[in-house]
């Protein structure tokens, strides 16, 4: 039998610990401060097996380390250095939301930055040259470290809607952690920063079943993620593109990749090497505040509900 397999950048890798929609919404807390069991049951509406379950993966994970507390039974949970370093994960799909889905849940988290006492939007720039990111200004080639992976897409099933409906508390992101818990969605959004638009292209860079890929692709149409262009009229044939909110989405993709990197990367490099035109550098991206350009750091933030 043929084995299949697929680009294993280190967006993947990253996928295989944090695409997961507990996964997010328990890191996501773990921002806010949230530090025990009870209170991540309580703030995530997830249900306590999967609580459970999902702080266990991230304490084998390494992004949280759970120190028994010397008196009582309850334990606490902390980041790790590990887990801190997706927090530019969480101020890119925060940005995002902010921009593209603000007043759909009829409050919003802003982030205070203590460092200059304004409100912040996080921007990602460059670290080299402090520009904005825009993806079309990113050059990508393989880099040493490029392997193919057989894809294990677990059978983990997709969350119901209640498990984000139940929550009822202030959250930085919502509608992005349904797109980056399903990793299958998170796939198709690489194959478009990668170039491949027509269904086949995408289809055997994800190797993502066909009905399963056409599914997710209407999903992605209809949360105005990508739009469809016929390019052949018969038999129709549609080419698909992100739209300027899909666009968007690339510092989502790209903080993922460098945390990815960081931890995951084997000994040869980098599975890809990713550059900024406009200063000619290897591109570094940081999150910053749009007030007064400083990276936005987890201890220097703190959080509004409007
Ligand atoms: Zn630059
Ligand atoms: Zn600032």
């Amino acid at each position: 039998m043929k084995m299949v397999t697929i680009r294993a950048c280190s967006i993947w890798r990253a996928l295989e610990v944090v695409g997961d929609v507990p996964v997010l919404l328990l890191m996501e807390r773990a921002f806010l401060g949230t530090n025990t069991f009870e209170a991540f049951v309580e703030e995530t509406g997830v249900p306590r097996s999967v609580v459970s379950d999902r702080l266990k993966k991230l304490v084998v994970e390494d992004c949280l380390v759970k120190n028994p507390e010397p008196k009582g039974r309850r334990s606490f949970y902390r980041l790790t250095d590990k887990g801190r370093a997706l927090f530019p994960v969480a101020l890119a799909m925060l940005g995002w939301q902010h921009r593209w889905e603000s007043g759909e849940r009829g409050f919003t988290v802003q982030l205070v930055h203590k460092t200059c006492e304004h409100v912040a939007e996080p921007r990602a720039t460059c670290k080299s040259c402090t520009g904005e990111i825009d993806p079309r200004d990113v050059g990508w080639k393989a880099g040493p470290g490029l392997a193919q992976v057989i894809p294990v897409y677990s059978t983990r099933r997709r969350p119901s809607k209640a498990v984000t409906a139940r929550r009822d508390k202030a959250t930085l992101v919502d509608t992005v952690i349904g797109l980056y818990g399903d990793r299958w969605s998170t796939l198709i959004v690489r194959a478009m920063f990668s170039g491949f638009h027509r269904f086949d292209q995408i289809q055997t860079d994800t190797q993502m079943a066909p009905n399963i890929l056409s599914g997710r692709i209407t999903e992605l149409i209809d949360k105005g993620i990508l739009h469809a262009t016929q390019y052949c009229d018969l038999p129709p044939r549609y080419e698909y593109r992100l739209t300027e909110k899909g666009r968007a989405l690339y510092p989502v993709i790209l903080s993922l990749l460098q945390w990815g990197d960081r931890y995951y990367a084997d000994e040869k490099g980098p599975p890809l090497l990713l550059s900024h035109r406009p200063c000619q550098s290897a591109l570094e991206m940081v999150m910053a505040c749009d007030h007064c350009g400083e990276p936005l750091k987890l201890d220097e933030v703190t959080y509004k509900t409007v």
